[in-house]
């Protein structure tokens, strides 16, 4: 190898973990308005700090090495904790302790000071370092073996890689020990150096291409539910409801089905009299109010400005209007915090039976047909196709 082409050649290893670190940083920066995103920057510090003290030592002769030691020994305390607070973030935990990490960087100092300035022993600095940044990293064990199991293989792989990681940090001391060669070459330039180098490096390829392959399963998501949610109630849209009702319902396990269309009565006048902002907050409050009110495989879709749809599984009618009937209930003894105090919100509801998919268009024409009966029956009240109940004259929206 041509000498002075050398240095040139011991900066790929730093630009290799910068251009990671600069990945997920960009990671972060798409995915910035995702709440719990902020997990990739921390990793991306864990990537670009630790890369800067690289690159500069990769540079340095044993002597420059010493009396950079608190420096590049600073950098990669601060790079491997900002890695163990990025994995406990991800994990959804608070972070990981500051007093710990500070604890351990300020042991970890003092050790590398009295190694480089009052007795200079090049070994000893590399296995308090790498035994300090190997425990930064440990600090989030606690919150790994906490968290809720891995939910899919990707999970698994970013979760393991990372403990090979810290496992290989503990474990690169006693590699030194065994190692005959004692300061006689240059570190950077020596084969210890380069192993463990490229070792490292591959682990944390690894543990990087684990993360990016997540984040783009991430934003995949994201998209996915930005295009299935209505944005107002986060409720399934119609083109979803659509969607997910024909999947449902290709499963015969859970049939019978029943469809209810559900439309707020008056809506308008709530508009109208409080505003605009207060008739959104209404569709949000039901937006929670009527998943509560069923089972977690029933679907709750926004199918339209203040109409609802539901699909109930494994129901008969009866079973389906005392559903119903518990919604209705539940809206009239719910409090709207922006509307008046008195002021009910009600609405009226059509229910069709469907035994199979292909029923599907047919019933959310009954189920709105039997709504408008419905309506017309006086609002806050229930239509099914077997038995049609008495007309109501009660106003729809008490009190106003
Ligand atoms: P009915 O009892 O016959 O259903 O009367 P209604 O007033 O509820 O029905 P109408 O169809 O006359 O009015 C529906 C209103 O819903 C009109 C529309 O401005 C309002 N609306 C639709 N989407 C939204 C929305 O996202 N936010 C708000 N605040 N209002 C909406
Ligand atoms: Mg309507
Ligand atoms: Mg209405």
């Amino acid at each position: 190898m041509n000498q002075s082409a050398d240095p040139y050649f011991a900066l790929i290893a730093p630009a290799c973990v910068m251009l990671f670190g600069l990945t997920l940083a960009g990671c972060w920066w798409v995915q910035r308005r995702q709440p719990g995103a902020r997990f990739l920057l921390w990793l991306a510090a864990g990537y670009v700090i630790p890369a800067v003290a690289l690159a500069a030592q990769s540079l340095m002769s044993n002597a420059e090495l010493a009396s950079a030691a608190l420096f590049t020994g600073c950098l990669y305390l601060a790079g491997c904790w900002a890695q163990a607070q990025g994995m406990a973030l991800r994990l959804g935990a608070r972070g990981v302790s500051m007093a710990a990490g500070l604890l351990v960087a300020a042991v970890t100092l003092g050790a590398l000071y009295y190694y480089s300035r009052v007795q200079e022993d090049l070994w000893v600095r590399v296995q308090c370092l790498t035994v300090g940044t190997a425990l930064q990293q440990l600090l989030v064990l606690g919150t790994m073996l906490k968290a809720q199991p891995a939910h899919d293989w990707l999970e698994r792989w970013v979760r393991w890689t990372y403990g090979v990681n810290v496992g290989y940090a503990l474990l690169r001391p006693f590699a030194v020990w065994l190692l005959p060669v004692q300061g006689v070459q240059e570190l950077t330039r020596s084969g210890y150096w380069l192993l463990t180098l490229a070792v490292a490096l591959l682990i944390g390829m690894w543990f990087a291409l684990g993360l990016l392959a997540c984040s783009v399963r991430d934003v995949l998501a994201s998209l996915r539910e930005e295009r299935n949610r209505d944005p107002l109630t986060r409720l399934l849209n119609r083109r979803a409801f659509l969607e997910s009702s024909a999947a449902l319902l290709a499963d015969q396990r859970l049939a019978p089905w029943m469809l209810v269309a559900m439309d707020i009565d008056h809506f308008k006048q709530i508009n109208d009299r409080w505003g605009h902002r207060v008739g959104d907050h209404v569709l949000q409050e039901l937006a929670l109010l009527l998943p509560r009110q069923v089972r977690d495989r029933d679907l709750v879709a926004r199918y339209g400005g203040e109409e609802f749809v539901l699909l109930l599984s494994r129901v008969q009618l009866p079973e389906a209007k005392s559903v119903v009937e518990r919604i209705r209930e539940s809206m009239h003894d719910h409090d709207f915090p922006l509307l008046p105090a008195g002021v009910k919100v009600t609405a009226s509801f059509g229910i069709a039976p469907l035994a199979a998919a292909t029923q599907l268009d047919a019933a959310l024409e009954l189920a709105d047909a039997l709504l408008y009966a419905a309506k017309r029956d006086g609002r806050d009240c229930v239509r099914t196709p077997e038995r049609l109940e008495e007309p109501r004259n009660a106003p729809a929206l008490n009190g106003i």
